[in-house]
């Protein structure tokens, strides 16, 4: 009896030991592989002037700043060129601004971005896009413009400004006749989440692509933007209606919103967890702004230096932010204990918009509710309370 107690202490012992060794190593070699898997080349979204002739009630603007010269401008491409070059990656450029149309360098900055072998697009409202403009820019070397719009006239208008609606459907117009394919771009919020039909029509008619953005609320629309955010459910039906659209296949409707992937994977048993996408903040993507300010992204505007004064892939290897931000283990509330976070993420512009916090959960997640089932599923003690 002794023996057989000893030879079963035994082997508890060394099923502990193999356990314990063996867990943390497997968890450390998952962890260690796990790969970014994002289908586009790195982005810079380059805020190349401040200078806005609209006054949009969205706008994620701020405090105004000083634009740089065209040297200075040209400087920051090669750093970016530098940069793609150190983490080896293949990089795209995308124009804003402020907007970027009345800037005096656009067409410059294109054509020299162009040379260096970046793919470039303009995200712009469309404003002083003449069809000789559109000419020049498409000779320039850049094919591809996203235009916003936040509803028919009226609902566009009442948001982006008198006249705004006109401008945009001319610029879309210009854009094609030049051959420059355009993307309508809209931001959805509880204003005008019943135009969105209305928008996808406009787009079905005179652009190639349809996107849909859920509003942030950062920028000098700041704590009011806060009651114009989706609920979790609204957030939801938006994304049903784009899949609808998508699988309608009249135009793209490409799905950016880090939800989309959660809306689509299986709740219960996801992929491996090697794989990262959703937030493509700290893995493929970064904002300069109009004074050289570098950002994590355009709608999370924490200031992580300035690339006139620092280096980028000091910056981007270094930086708290950033560093925080990859290690979702770091993330809090429900997207830290969600198990998709590594594909997801959440919009961590959410939670710094509405608590400062960067680590914070994406309150319009319409997963939540879900991520308490799984949990209770996965504990079989919370089922033996519910006496199954
Ligand atoms: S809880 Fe967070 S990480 Fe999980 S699906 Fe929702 S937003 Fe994404
Ligand atoms: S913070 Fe939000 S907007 Fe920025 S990359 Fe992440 S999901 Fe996209």
């Amino acid at each position: 009896m002794y023996a057989v107690a000893v030879v079963v202490v035994a082997v508890v012992v060394v099923v502990a030991a193999v356990v314990a060794v063996a867990v943390p190593v497997v968890v450390a070699v998952v962890v260690d592989n796990r790969r970014p898997h994002y289908n586009e080349p790195f982005f810079l979204q380059w805020h190349i002037t401040d200078k806005c002739p609209l006054n949009c009630k969205h706008c994620y603007r701020d405090l105004e700043k000083n634009d740089l010269d065209f040297e200075t401008l040209l400087s920051v491409l090669d750093k970016f060129a530098e940069f793609l070059k150190k983490i080896r990656k293949k990089g795209r450029i995308q124009f804003a601004g402020g907007e970027p149309l009345v800037s005096p360098y656009l067409i410059p900055l294109i054509k020299e971005s162009v040379k260096r072998g970046f793919p470039v697009r303009i995200l712009s409202s469309g404003v002083t896009l003449t069809e000789e403009k559109a000419r020049k820019i498409y000779e320039a070397g850049c094919s591809l413009i996203q235009i916003s719009l936040e509803g028919g006239c009226d609902k566009n208008d009442e948001i982006r400004g008198t006249g705004n609606f006109d401008m945009a459907i001319n610029a879309m117009k210009a854009a094609k006749a030049n051959g420059i394919e355009v993307t309508v771009s809209m931001t959805v919020s509880k204003s005008n989440l019943n135009n969105i039909d209305e928008v996808y029509e406009i787009a079905k008619e005179n652009a190639d692509r349809f996107v849909a953005a859920r509003l942030i609320p950062v920028g000098r629309g700041g704590e009011e933007l806060g009651d114009q955010l989706l609920s979790k459910g609204e957030v939801k039906s938006v994304l049903k209606k784009l899949k609808k659209y998508r699988e309608a296949g009249v135009i793209d409707v490409p799905m950016r919103d880090p939800l989309w992937g959660a809306m689509n994977l299986n709740e219960f048993f996801p992929p491996k967890c090697n794989i990262v996408t959703g937030c493509s903040v700290g893995y493929n993507g970064i904002t300069i702004e109009s004074n050289g300010e570098i950002m994590p992204c355009r709608r999370l505007p924490i200031v992580l230096g300035n690339i006139l004064e620092n280096d980028l892939v000091e910056v981007w290897k270094n930086s708290k932010v950033l560093n925080d931000v990859r290690d979702r283990d770091n993330l809090k509330g429900e997207c830290g204990s969600c198990r998709i976070k590594w594909f997801c993420g959440g919009c961590r512009g959410i939670p710094y918009g509405l608590e400062g916090d960067y680590l914070g959960e994406d309150s319009q997640c319409f997963r939540m509710h879900l991520n308490e089932k799984i949990t209770a599923f996965f504990k079989p003690e919370s089922k033996k309370n519910k006496g199954e």
